[in-house]
C-alpha cells in the first residue's frame, strides 16, 4: 500500500527548513519556503516548541471532495494528486482540509501535499518519514 507523510520525531526538528525548501524547489519550482506544502512553525509561548503543519493523507480526502474543478483527486493509500492547471483558486479545498494544510500561492493556486516524500529525503533528522497509514497497519 502507498505510504503517507508522517511526523515521526518532532522533537528532533531544529527548524533548518530543509523540508520546506525541498518541497518548494522540487514540487513547486520556487525557492521560497512559503511555497512549500510542509510548514514548520513555532507554537509560540515561552518554550517556543516547533510544530509541523503537514497533510495527514486522509482516505476519502475532504479536500478532493470539495474541489469542483477536478484539480484534486484521491490518491490510493491516502491524500491527493494535484492537477495544477485545473485549479481555479476558489479556495474550497483550503476550507475543507481537516488540518488546514492547504494554502493558496501568489497565483491563487493551491499549495497542497502530493505525498511524494521529497521532504523526507531532505530532512537530516528523520523528523518526517513516509509510512503506511495507521488504517493499513
Ligand atoms: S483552490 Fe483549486 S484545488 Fe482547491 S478546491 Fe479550488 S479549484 Fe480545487
Ligand atoms: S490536504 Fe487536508 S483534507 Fe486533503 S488529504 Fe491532506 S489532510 Fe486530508
Amino acid at each position: 500500500m502507498p505510504k503517507v507523510l508522517t511526523v515521526k520525531h518532532m522533537a528532533r526538528c531544529i527548524a533548518c527548513y530543509s523540508c520546506m525548501l525541498a518541497c518548494a524547489r522540487a514540487v513547486y519550482g520556487d525557492y521560497s519556503p512559503s511555497h512549500s506544502a510542509v510548514q514548520i512553525r513555532t507554537r509560540g509561548g515561552l518554550q517556543s516548541k516547533l510544530a509541523a503543519d503537514v497533510c495527514i493523507g486522509c482516505r476519502d480526502a475532504p479536500c478532493a471532495a470539495a474541489c469542483q474543478a477536478g484539480a484534486l483527486l484521491p490518491r490510493p493509500g491516502g491524500g491527493v494528486r494535484f492537477v495544477r492547471n485545473k485549479c481555479s483558486g476558489c479556495g474550497a479545498c483550503v476550507e475543507a482540509c481537516v488540518v488546514r494544510a492547504i494554502r493558496l500561492d501568489t497565483d491563487g493556486r493551491a499549495i497542497v501535499c502530493i505525498q511524494c516524500g521529497t521532504c523526507t529525503r531532505f530532512c537530516p533528522h528523520d523528523v518526517l518519514v513516509m509510512e503506511e497509514s495507521a488504517a493499513d497497519a
